[in-house]
């Protein structure tokens, strides 16, 4: 049985579903974790996470196939990504089977949220390991709590693939060697104020541009970018202060191996995006979101269309979420079924 939601009209915002995972660390090791009903946290006023940013999340999400069973995509990676987060913020790692088996047990806690196929909407993921513990100065904390909650999700687009448009922030979320490429709150706090600014502005997001020469691309919003040149190559950023998008890698091999594309990973001057015929945004949450154009001081570049979502990206966003439902076939490893007995 699944849940009486609106699934066909539920956005991004949090609901309450009914079990969690949390796994504490002391004493130099993880504990077991356990699922619990408890969606708050109690935790010492001194903690790290709270005063000194000590603190990365990941994002991942459960997909309802036809045959009812249930889809994670990908989640060795997001395992890895926040080994690699943790280490940059001094926490300890959570091992990749602590993470996917946190992964599983609230999926399968909280099955009666994932929606029905066919709805476009998901069950969010997010798992997220914080210092806590007794602690005033600058240091690592001297505990850890690693913990996934849930939350359905809607589709991201209600009525097919709309663009949006983005304006190039004059801000950085991130420095050229500081924690770009690691999933963590600091970054996004930093992006709070920019984006606010575009939003203002009536645009989705701002877009970043490398923190050193402000001259190429880096991020949309929280998202990757990539772009289809005229001669039909597919282009993303690369970056020390890029955050390594799942979804853009996933893109990448897609665009390869089954759109016979060429695919590039390398710089995208913010004064040459007319040799796009066609952009977009990706990331777990926006999948892939068409970039119709983008501000620039004066300059407003249209790429596609600022209504229709070109055709290229059309085939890449069918082809990426044919493979998280279960509807075509999936690269060695991508699947990981969440076991429902
Ligand atoms: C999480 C994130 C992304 C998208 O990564 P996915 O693995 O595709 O979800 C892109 N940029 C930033 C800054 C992020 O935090």
């Amino acid at each position: 049985m699944t849940k009486n939601l609106d699934w066909a009209n539920l956005g991004f915002s949090y609901i309450k579903t009914d079990y969690r995972f949390i796994a504490r660390w002391k004493d130099g090791k993880w504990d077991e974790g356990e699922l619990t009903t408890d969606n708050t946290l109690h935790i010492h006023e001194g903690s790290t996470a709270i005063h000194y940013g000590q603190q990365c999340f990941e994002g991942l999400k459960a997909y309802r196939c036809k045959d009812g069973s249930i889809n994670l995509f990908r989640p060795d990676e997001n395992a890895k990504r926040m080994q690699k987060s943790c280490d940059r913020l001094l926490m300890p790692q959570v091992p990749t089977e602590l993470f996917i088996r946190a992964c599983k047990e609230v999926v399968k806690a909280n099955q009666e949220w994932v929606a029905p196929y066919g709805t476009g909407a998901t069950l969010y993921l997010r798992p997220f390991v914080i210092g806590v513990g007794e602690n005033i100065g600058v240091r690592s904390a001297p505990e850890f709590i690693f913990s996934v909650f849930a939350c359905p999700v809607g589709a991201y687009f209600k009525g097919g693939l709309a663009p949006s448009n983005f304006i190039v922030s004059e801000y950085d979320r991130a420095a050229p060697y500081g924690t770009g490429a690691a999933k963590v709150g600091g970054n996004y706090a930093a992006s709070l104020y920019p984006g606010k600014l575009a939003k203002e502005r009536n645009f989705a997001d701002c877009i970043y541009l490398d923190p050193k020469t402000h001259t190429k691309i880096e991020e949309v919003g929280s998202a990757n970018f990539f772009g289809i040149t005229k001669d039909n190559k597919f282009i993303t950023p690369i970056s020390p202060s890029i955050l390594a998008s799942i979804t853009k890698y996933s893109l990448l091999h897609i665009a390869k191996e089954r759109l016979g594309m060429e695919t590039i990973e390398g710089d995208v001057f913010i004064d040459q995006l007319d040799q796009f015929a066609e952009a977009g945004a990706c990331g777990t949450a926006a999948v892939i979101t068409p970039v119709g154009g983008i501000q620039h001081g004066d300059n407003f570049h249209v790429f596609y269309s600022e209504t229709e979502v070109g055709p290229v990206t059309k085939r890449l966003y069918e082809e990426l979420v044919g493979i998280q439902f279960g509807d075509r076939p999936a690269p060695e490893g991508w699947i990981v079924k969440v076991e429902l007995d």
